[in-house]
C-alpha cells in the first residue's frame, strides 16, 4: 500500500478562499490583534506569516511589537485596551514569552471572546465539556479538519495522540472524544508507545522527536497526522518518518504542507468567528 497524501496546503487554500468569500460580505473588516514580545526570528516570521494572510483574506491585522524587557504589567495593560476596544475581534499572543512573564497569567487575561487561540481556561474548559461555543485552538482544529476530510465519520475509531501539551494533544484528546474515538493519549513517560500504536486507526504525532514514527509502529491501513515541526540542518523534519512509513498508512500528512497551513487557516476562521459573535451579541444587547 502506498498512503494517499493529505495535502493541507490545498485544503488550506480552499478554506481561506471560502473565508475570503465570507469576509467580502461583512459590513466590516474582523480585526486581529497580534502581540509579540522581543525579537525571536521565528515568532517573527510566524507573525509575520499570519498578519500577511489575515490581510490577504480582508482582514486588519496589526502587530503589537514589544521590547524583550517589558514589564509584565505592561503587557497586561496593553491587553486590557485591546479586550476593550470594540473594533478588535481577536487577540493573540505570541508564545514563547521571556522567562519574566508568566505566559499563563497573560493567557487568562485575554478575554475569552477575544482569545482565537483558544488557549485560556475558559474556551479549554468550554471544549472539555463539549460545548458549541468553544473557541478551539487552531492547531487541533485543523487536524480534525483534516481527519474528517479524509477518512469522513470518525465514531468509533481509535486514536493514539502523541503528545499531551494545551495546545495540541490535550485539545485534540477533547476534540477527537467528543466525535466519538476511542482516544489514547501518549507521553514521554509512556512505556512501550509502539504497541499502543499498533492497535491505532488514527495516530497523531505531536512530541517533537524528529521521524520517530516508523513503519512498524503501525497497523496497515491507519491514519498518519504528523505535527511536528523538527528543524535540522536547516530542512524541516515531521515527527514521523514520512518515507517509511507512506507504504504502510493510507492516508498520512507531509511536512511541510500538512498540519501547518491548516493551523493558520483556522487561526483566521476563529477570527472570523469572533466577530460573527461579538457583532451579534451587540445586536442582541
Ligand atoms: P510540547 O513540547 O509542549 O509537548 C511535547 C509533548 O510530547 C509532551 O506532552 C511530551 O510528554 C511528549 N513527548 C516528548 N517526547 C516524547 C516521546 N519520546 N514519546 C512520547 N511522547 C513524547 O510540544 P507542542 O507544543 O505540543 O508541539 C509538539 C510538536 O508539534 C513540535 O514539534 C512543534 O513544533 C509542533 N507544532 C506544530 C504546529 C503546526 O502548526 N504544525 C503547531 C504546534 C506545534
Amino acid at each position: 500500500m502506498t498512503a494517499t497524501i493529505i495535502d493541507g496546503k490545498l485544503i488550506a487554500e480552499n478554506l481561506r478562499n471560502l473565508l475570503a468569500e465570507k469576509i467580502a460580505a461583512l459590513p466590516n473588516k474582523p480585526y486581529l490583534a497580534v502581540v509579540l514580545v522581543g525579537n525571536d526570528p521565528a515568532s517573527i516570521i510566524y507573525d509575520r506569516n499570519k498578519q500577511k494572510a489575515a490581510q490577504a483574506l480582508g482582514m486588519v491585522c496589526d502587530i503589537y511589537h514589544l521590547p524583550e524587557e517589558t514589564p509584565e504589567e505592561d503587557l497586561l495593560e496593553l491587553i486590557g485596551r485591546l479586550n476593550n476596544d470594540r473594533n478588535v475581534n481577536g487577540i493573540l499572543v505570541q508564545m514563547p514569552l521571556p522567562k519574566h512573564i508568566s505566559s499563563a497569567k497573560v493567557i487568562e487575561a485575554i478575554a475569552h471572546e477575544k482569545d482565537v487561540d483558544g488557549f485560556g481556561p475558559y474556551n479549554a474548559g468550554l471544549l472539555h465539556e463539549n460545548d458549541p461555543r468553544a473557541m478551539i485552538a487552531a492547531t487541533p482544529k485543523g487536524i480534525l479538519y483534516l481527519l474528517e476530510h479524509s477518512i469522513g465519520d470518525l465514531s468509533g475509531k481509535h486514536a493514539v495522540i502523541i503528545g499531551r501539551s494545551n495546545i495540541v494533544g490535550r485539545p485534540l484528546a477533547s476534540l477527537l472524544l467528543n466525535r466519538h474515538c476511542t482516544v489514547t493519549v501518549a507521553h514521554s513517560k509512556t512505556v512501550d508507545l509502539p504497541k499502543l500504536t499498533q492497535q491505532a486507526d488514527i495516530v497523531v504525532a505531536a512530541c517533537g522527536c524528529s521521524q520517530m514514527v516508523k513503519k512498524d509502529w503501525l497497523k496497515e491501513g491507519a491514519t498518519v497526522i504528523d505535527v511536528g515541526i523538527n528543524r535540522i540542518d536547516n530542512k524541516l523534519f515531521g515527527d514521523v518518518d514520512f518515507d517509511d512509513v507512506k507504504e504502510k498508512a493510507a492516508f498520512i500528512t507531509p511536512v511541510p504542507g500538512g498540519v501547518g497551513p491548516m493551523t493558520i487557516a483556522m487561526l483566521l476562521d476563529n477570527t472570523y468567528q469572533a466577530y460573527l459573535n461579538q457583532n451579534n451579541n451587540l445586536k442582541k444587547g
